[in-house]
């Protein structure tokens, strides 16, 4: 398979070449960044690589699990230093924009350490490192991540496939969204086929959630709009919202998605002012509309069908920067292409 994809050869070269491994993903990681590392980190490790890793941020209560097999650091300054020392060889996983790395972005300037990156973005196709492998048709990095391992002949163990359906299930939306294909149920069979327990996973997956958070996603969803007749669907949480509950700007993950089974909804936009004057954007379609590059314009990226940017704007100037677009593209849809409503 290997020998179609002249990067994921490289990559082959770039680990025999390297013994110690620093891997990270992108700020505020999901399941299929941090599943990526872990799979990524225990398979290195089977071949004797030293392997660390070190995110900007801390883990999220669901994917805490996940660090029982392999330790999911967070930066700290002194840390970070001592693990880019440490280390020859730097792997990204599941973000080729410099930027998501947050607070190890710097580091990147002051330490000689080489840099593999593996990712199926479709912004920022062109990463930053020696080896770059960026396959946008990949369900999730975790999907190249494993056929990685069993190009090489490596072992999927327990431990390793867990990590990797966990990458699957969530990027994925547990294969709901427009990314899953044939591929992806295929890999999600063969790991079952090692012996998890799906419903396990997904419900240690997705038991997490606080009271307060389900009082703000009621809150934000009950004040949601919709416009152009009902195909653009518009949320908005404000900075009062957050503080009330005592929430932070990681715990809207999954609100944008709730809307989406609007009957005629095409693209949902959730504007997050998680504090006065930073506005996270994060965008969604159903699939007839695609609407990363509404984000990548702004500085964002992501996926075909879910994208996201961060801006420093208040709700308002971030919509005014946004809906025009979103607006045109929905508009744009032709009433015969329309599935049948009742
Ligand atoms: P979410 O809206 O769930 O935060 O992100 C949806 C998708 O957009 C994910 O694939 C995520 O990686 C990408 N994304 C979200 N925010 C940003 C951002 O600020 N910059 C970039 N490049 N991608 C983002
Ligand atoms: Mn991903």
């Amino acid at each position: 398979m290997s020998a179609h994809r002249p990067e994921r050869r490289a990559l082959h070269d770039f680990i025999a070449r390297h013994q110690r491994f620093l891997l990270t993903t992108h700020i505020n990681p999901d399941g299929d960044g941090l599943g990526s590392e872990v799979a990524l980190g225990l398979w290195l490790r089977s071949q004797g690589k030293d392997v660390r890793v070190l995110n900007d941020s801390t883990v999220p209560a669901a994917f805490r699990f996940l660090s029982r097999t392999l330790a999911l650091e967070a930066f700290e300054p002194e840390l970070a230093e001592q693990a880019f020392n440490e280390a020859d060889a730097l792997v990204v996983l599941d973000t080729s924009n410099r930027q998501r790395i947050g607070r190890l972005a710097p580091l990147l300037d002051r330490h000689m350490v080489a840099i593999a990156i593996v990712d199926h973005h479709v912004s920022h196709t062109r990463g930053f490192g020696q080896v770059n492998v960026i396959e946008p048709e990949a369900s999730a990095t975790g999907e190249i991540v494993y056929q990685l391992i069993r190009e090489s002949g490596g072992e999927v163990t327990h431990e390793i496939a867990e990590a990797l359906y966990v990458a699957l299930m969530t990027d994925t939306g547990s294969f709901r969204y427009s990314n899953t294909d044939t591929d992806a149920h295929r890999m999600a069979a063969e790991l079952l086929g090692l012996g998890l327990d799906p419903q396990r996973l997904y419900a240690q997956v997705h038991s997490h959630a606080s009271a307060e958070r389900m009082r703000f996603f009621g809150e934000v969803l009950s004040a949601l709009e919709l416009a152009s007749e009902g195909r653009l669907v518009v949320l908005e949480a404000a900075p009062e919202q957050f503080q009330k509950h005592g929430l932070s700007g990681a715990d809207t993950d999954g609100l944008v998605d709730l809307p989406r089974g609007i009957a005629g909804a095409e693209v949902v936009a959730l504007f997050s002012e998680v504090e006065p004057g930073k506005t996270k954007v994060s965008l969604r379609s159903t699939g007839r509309v695609t609407i990363d590059h509404v984000a990548s314009r702004l500085g964002g990226g992501g996926h075909p069908h879910a994208a996201g940017v961060m801006l420093h704007a208040s709700r308002a100037e971030a919509r005014a920067k946004v809906l025009p677009e979103l607006t045109r593209l929905v508009d744009g849809l032709t009433q015969s292409a329309e599935p049948a409503r009742e």
